[in-house]
Order: C-alpha cells, then sequence, then structure tokens
C-alpha cells in the first residue's frame, strides 16, 4: 500500500512531466472511481496549465490556476505515471489525460479500486475536500506538536496510522520507526516519556527522507513509475518474521495491531511493563 514515500516519488515524477502543461483530452474516465465531484469537472480541466504538483499525506493532486485540483488516493494498489500514449494500456486503467502538443498522457491504474480520485477548490487558505481533515506531515512536525499527538492515551502504532494525528504513515513506516526507536507498537503513547518520543520522531524523519531517498518500498502493489523503488533492501522489520535481528539477532516476530500485520524485536522492542 503506498505511503508518504511512494506518494512523494509519485509527486517528483507527475511534477517532472506535467507541471505548467495542459491536459487536452479525456481517453477515457471510469466515472465510479470518482470519489469526489462529477465527472464532467474533468472537462474542465482542459486546455488550462497545471500551475502546482503536490502530495498532502499519501494523496497526491495537481492544481490549475483557478485552484481547483484534482486529488487521488492511491488505496491499496492506486498507481499513476505519464507514459507515451502508445503504450500498451493495462487492466485497471481508470483514467487517462492525454497531454495537449504531446503524445504523453496521464494514467491511473487501481486493481482493487480502493483508490480513486476527485476534484476540489481551493477557498482561501483553507485545505479543499480530499486533502482536509489530515494531521501534519511528518517531515514537518515539530518537536511540541509530536509531544501532543503522543499525549493520547492509545497505543502508539495505532495513532502513528491514525491519518487525522498523523498523516501519511502507514504499516510498512510505522514498523520501522518504532523498531529504530525501540519502541513496542502496543505501548500506550501516553506512557512513552519524552526521550522515547523525541526519539521516535527522529525515526519517523530518518525513515521516510531515506525511503523517499530510495524512491520507496517495492513489495507487491507499488511500483515507481519509472521501476521499483529500492527501499525494501532497507527494511529491518517489515516482513521479515522468522529472520534474525540485524541489532540483536533475536528473530524477528509478526504480531496483529490495530488489525494489521506488525513486524516487531521483541528484544530491541520489549512491551511495557
Ligand atoms: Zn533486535
Amino acid at each position: 500500500m503506498p505511503e508518504l514515500p511512494e506518494a512523494e516519488t509519485i509527486t517528483r515524477h507527475l511534477r517532472r512531466e506535467l507541471l505548467n502543461k495542459r491536459f487536452a483530452r479525456v481517453i477515457h474516465c471510469r466515472r465510479d472511481v470518482i470519489r469526489h465531484g462529477h465527472y464532467r469537472e474533468l472537462r474542465s480541466f482542459l486546455n488550462t496549465p497545471i500551475t502546482r504538483i503536490d502530495r498532502r499525506g499519501k494523496r497526491p493532486f495537481l492544481e490549475i490556476a483557478d485552484g481547483r485540483g484534482i486529488v487521488f488516493f492511491l488505496g491499496m494498489t492506486g498507481r499513476l505515471s505519464v507514459c507515451d500514449s502508445t503504450t500498451a494500456v493495462e487492466n485497471h486503467t481508470h483514467l487517462r489525460l492525454q497531454l495537449g502538443d504531446s503524445d504523453r498522457e496521464l494514467r491511473f491504474n487501481d486493481a482493487r479500486r480502493f483508490g480513486g480520485f476527485g476534484f476540489y477548490t481551493r477557498r482561501n487558505e483553507c485545505e479543499p475536500v480530499g486533502i482536509d481533515g489530515l494531521g501534519p506531515e511528518p517531515l514537518d512536525v515539530t518537536a511540541p506538536q509530536f509531544r501532543d499527538i503522543c499525549a493520547r492515551d492509545r497505543q502508539i502504532k495505532a495513532l502513528l496510522l491514525d491519518q487525522k494525528y498523523i498523516a501519511g504513515l502507514g504499516n510498512i513506516y510505522a514498523d520501522e520507526s518504532l523498531f529504530r526507536a525501540g519502541i513496542h507498537p502496543l505501548t500506550p503513547a501516553s506512557n512513552l516519556d519524552a526521550k522515547q518520543v523525541s526519539r521516535l520522531l527522529r525515526a519517523i524523519k530518518r525513515v521516510l527522507t531515506e525511503a523517499i531517498e530510495y524512491e520507496g518500498t517495492t513489495i507487491i502493489n507499488y511500483l515507481h513509475p519509472d521501476g521499483p523503488g529500492n527501499f525494501q533492501t532497507r527494511l529491518r522489520v517489515y516482513g521479515h518474521e522468522g529472520e534474525n535481528c540485524r541489532r540483536c539477532k533475536v528473530p524477528i516476530e509478526r504480531m496483529q495491531v490495530a488489525g494489521r500485520s506488525s513486524f516487531v524485536c521483541p528484544m530491541c522492542q520489549p512491551p511495557a511493563a
């Protein structure tokens, strides 16, 4: 499932390909993947320059000059890419937008269809529908902000996965950050002391920064638009059940936390007393 580093990698790819360009034609659009707004709005994006391409949490978006935009929800298997129009069209391609003066096009593909896209209008400084209701960006969050987030009486991993408190972490990077900080995922957040909280924030920023450098993690569902991401070689616990921890040589365990598989080193991440 794409998380912040994968969304960032996709966003950079889209920026290189689409910034200041215009869409000229809707080649294909499956209407039931539209989450907000109506199909007819898509046509109003044609022939207007794309002035901003960014992401919020795990959601890439692109905007035209009047503050209207398209936000993409990648769900479990959502992929965005810009390719030549002659490239074979894969199954589950739900959107194809052709660029003007070019034989390139944007494609949105989502096999499992938990994702989709929506249209928004940016008014004043308010965050529009689709990118609102999200907590701060983990790479920008300050130490005091993060201390407030962690003051809750909730299991730390469940808290990290909850996008309304912090936006962009999913299962992989939450597990990797907790391992690097030496914190068990079931620990109530409010039990963490000040040192653990700052260690966790540092671990999150380091893991995400490194994963962006490696252009994300390719496990099953994500493919960097120009090829696979490479962070999977850097994973220390995620997907390594039964293998020896690199740090202490004790086998890594898999457990359920917040309904998700979690990978934990029982020695480096001792359960809270
Ligand atoms: Zn260990």
